[in-house]
């Protein structure tokens, strides 16, 4: 099966699990700002209380260079409380398809524990934990922007959605 055909089955997989929209994009659409620290850092109250979140994170300058060795980033929309999930089973398809270096993140803090490990210890649950998508300096709008998603925010009163990425090789 061609790397397209692949793609199109994830994107159809993701829809399966209650996403609400998946877009696929080039990996070298995906935006960054380091400027989405800064708002990790002051304004967010996750900040540093999260594993997946600054300052545990990979800088951007990093996790930017990873980020370009992909090929594809395959954008998916659903509802908060279901993200984790579907970020981590798109990603494990696309492994099961052979792209063993496929990876998902996710928006927000992580939501698999109530309050996460104190400082200094390990994570209670390393296999389904994935980091913020701006805490490695994704500009999220902007991506969606440039793939010209219309951005749906929480004051629209439709129920808040948010966004995932599962980057694939
Ligand atoms: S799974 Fe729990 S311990 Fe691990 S990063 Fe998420 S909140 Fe923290």
């Amino acid at each position: 099966m061609s790397m397209t055909e692949d793609l199109e089955e994830l994107k159809g997989y993701a829809l399966t699990l209650g996403a609400i929209c998946a877009v696929v994009i080039p990996a070298g659409e995906v935006v960054f700002d380091e400027r989405t620290v800064l708002k990790c850092r002051y304004g967010c109250p996750s900040y540093g209380r999260y594993l997946t979140c600054p300052p545990f994170t990979p800088a951007p300058s990093e996790f930017e260079k990873a980020l370009r060795s992909y090929g594809w980033a395959i954008l998916l929309e659903c509802d908060t409380g279901d993200l984790n999930r579907l970020v981590v089973e798109v990603e494990r398809e696309a492994m099961r398809r052979g792209y063993y270096l496929a990876m998902g993140l996710k928006g927000h803090r992580c939501s698999l524990c109530d309050e996460c490990v104190p400082a200094g210890e390990p994570c209670r649950d390393p296999l389904n934990a994935r980091p913020s998508m701006s805490g490695l300096g994704i500009n999220v709008f902007a991506t969606l922007e440039r793939a010209g998603i219309e951005r749906r925010l929480a004051a629209t009163g439709e129920g808040y959605k948010s966004w995932g990425m599962v980057l694939v090789d």
